[in-house]
């Protein structure tokens, strides 16, 4: 009989920390955009997305995968919501990044993903900004206040010339976080209804965990370009669906934008069909124009796909193992 060969595969471990030392926003805007872009082309693809709830510990569970033929990313985020964590000094959100290498199937990299989800939820709404905002946008409309919109202001605030946040979140005594980060950036910041944040901002994000719409489309000037990020689930809603009538829709997957984002309202209702929604991909790739007037309002609904996640992981990886930063095992 012949022996086995024993096979053993340098596996790197990237923690949290490590990646908030190793990953800059430009890392992560670059992945994400060239993801979108491989996305739109079919180069790379996300697979069906399981979430549980496990009847333990009131926990959500479950896994994002996909495959990037032309980045040659491979794996999933496992993870979830585990509303009882903050009272033992946790993350409510718990997530990591297990990446394969494509040519053999083994394990190469096993990346916190915690600090990254933040950080490429960001990266998705600033690509979005980056493509389809107005250039001479200055004033940003931040909807919510919670643990993503830090990042998300400190993002969109590299995409375009902003003088001013204007924010409004449904529970008010969150707004001084948003408005020491905004100062930190030496933007002006005011607490507004909502309302006067749809008269005054030229971009608008949203990040909140919403079931019902925040924004009505009457309060919405022309020329706005919206990034919805906060739907990610069946039944959560931020905005209202008429908007999506009024305005030039975009995605960064289809799919999902129609059953859990913020489209899957509009199209239950019928007030737009899958076919008037176009992947950020096509722009990125320029097989689509893009904004088409500065009149025109574009939204962009951003659901969270999983090769987001896995692209910035493997640049986190990659940079990490590049400076001596891992923790190496074999299997
Ligand atoms: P968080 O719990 O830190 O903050 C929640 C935010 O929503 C706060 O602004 C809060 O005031 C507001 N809020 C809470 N309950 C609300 C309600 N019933 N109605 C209206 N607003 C409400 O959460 P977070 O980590 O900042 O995440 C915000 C949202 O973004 C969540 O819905 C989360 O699932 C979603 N998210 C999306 C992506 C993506 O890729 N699209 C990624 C991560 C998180």
């Amino acid at each position: 009989m012949m022996d086995q060969k024993v096979e053993t595969q340098g596996i790197v471990i990237v923690g949290e920390e490590i990646c908030q030392e190793v990953i800059s926003r430009a890392d992560a805007f670059s992945a994400v955009e060239a993801v979108f872009g491989a996305m739109a082309k079919g180069d790379a693809y996300n697979f069906p997305v399981v979430r549980e709830a496990i009847g333990h510990a009131d926990a959500l569970y479950g896994f994002k995968g996909g495959f990037d033929k032309s980045g040659l990313t491979l794996g999933l985020k496992a993870g979830g919501y585990w509303p009882g964590n903050m009272e033992k000094g946790l993350t409510n959100h718990q997530s990591t990044v297990c990446l394969f290498d494509p040519d053999t199937g083994q394990l190469s990299a096993l990346v916190g993903g915690n600090y990254l989800t933040a950080l490429r939820t960001a990266a998705s709404s600033s690509v979005s900004i980056a493509h389809l905002a107005r250039k001479d946008a200055k004033v940003l409309g931040m909807v919510g206040a919670g643990h993503q919109s830090t990042f998300q202001l400190r993002a969109a605030a590299e995409q375009r010339d902003f003088e001013k946040v204007v924010a409004w979140n449904p529970h008010p005594d969150m707004l001084p976080r948003l408005q020491a980060v905004a100062e930190e950036l030496g933007l002006a910041f005011e607490g507004v209804s909502q309302e006067e944040l749809g008269a005054q901002a030229d971009v608008i994000i949203t990040i909140t965990s919403a079931f019902e719409p925040l924004l009505m489309a009457d309060w919405i000037k022309p020329g706005t370009h919206i990034a919805c990020m906060g739907t990610d689930t069946k039944g959560k809603q931020e905005v209202d669906p008429v908007l999506f009538q009024r305005a030039t829709v975009f995605a960064d997957e289809i799919a999902q934008s129609i059953s859990i984002g913020e489209a899957q309202h509009a199209v239950a209702q019928g007030l737009i069909a899958e076919g008037d929604i176009i992947p950020v991909g096509a722009v990125i790739n320029g097989t689509h124009a893009g904004r088409a007037s500065a009149e025109e309002i574009t939204l962009f609904d951003g659901t969270g796909v999983g090769l987001q996640d896995l692209a910035v992981a493997s640049v986190a990886a990659r940079i990490a193992r590049e400076r001596g930063l891992v923790t190496s095992v074999t299997l």
